[in-house]
């Protein structure tokens, strides 16, 4: 299996071979033809196997670049693993200029406000401070189309259910969901039954 397999832009491959991503990873091989059909996914999955970009270049492709508002939300446990998902989502993006933008708490808040002001095409926070934006109204969910859940497990298990429940409360209910957790305990299994659409399951 090669990148050029999947029936990605120009623009995206590119990226993938200037960050020296030659072939994909094992969840990379599962989940990217799902996600870019749009299906819904449960992922078990470890750190280091490859599953930001896993989902991150499905992302990049399906994103439409000429929209205004963001289009993927990207829920993240801790502030380091956001501002890393945001780095390489910009990677992956670059050659097709994909803006991403961070959100995590302890960060000057209009700071973040005006760059939500900007261009965004994809958001990657923790579910406190993306939270406190969509409060304030800082930031538009009316067009967003991919929700990514990312280490849901670290998430649940630092006290932030009741923020993500919100958060995916107010998301438009037409979107592509993504769950990523290393294990499965009720709570997690219990997101995915409760706001995912007969999600395809891969254990790596
Ligand atoms: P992650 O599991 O997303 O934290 O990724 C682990 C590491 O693997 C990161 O440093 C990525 O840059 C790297 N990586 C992801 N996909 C590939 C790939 N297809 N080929 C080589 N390295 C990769």
């Amino acid at each position: 299996k090669h990148f050029t397999d999947y029936r990605l832009s120009e623009e995206i491959v590119r990226a993938l071979h200037s960050l020296g991503y030659e072939t994909p990873t094992e969840v990379q091989k599962e989940v990217i033809p799902v996600a870019l059909q749009k299906q819904d996914l449960v992922v078990k999955s470890q750190t280091g196997s490859g599953k930001t970009a896993a989902y991150g270049i499905p992302l990049c492709e399906l994103v439409d670049w000429n929209e205004n508002k963001p289009q993927a939300l990207i829920l993240t446990p801790t502030r380091e693993l956001a501002l890393q998902v945001n780095e390489d989502i910009t990677n992956i993006g670059r050659f097709k200029r994909i803006k991403a933008t961070p959100l995590f708490g302890k960060h000057p808040f209009h700071i973040q406000k005006a760059e939500l002001k900007q261009r965004t095409h994809v958001v990657v926070g923790t579910p406190g401070r993306v939270l406190d934006h969509i409060e304030r109204g800082t930031l538009s969910l009316e067009r967003i189309a991919y929700l990514v859940i990312d280490e849901a497990d670290e998430m649940l298990n630092m006290g932030f259910i009741e923020q993500v429940q919100t958060i995916i409360q107010a998301l438009p209910r037409e979107r592509v969901t993504m769950l990523f957790s290393a294990t499965f305990p009720e709570d997690v299994a219990q997101l995915s039954r409760n706001y995912m659409d007969d999600p395809a399951q891969i254990e790596i």
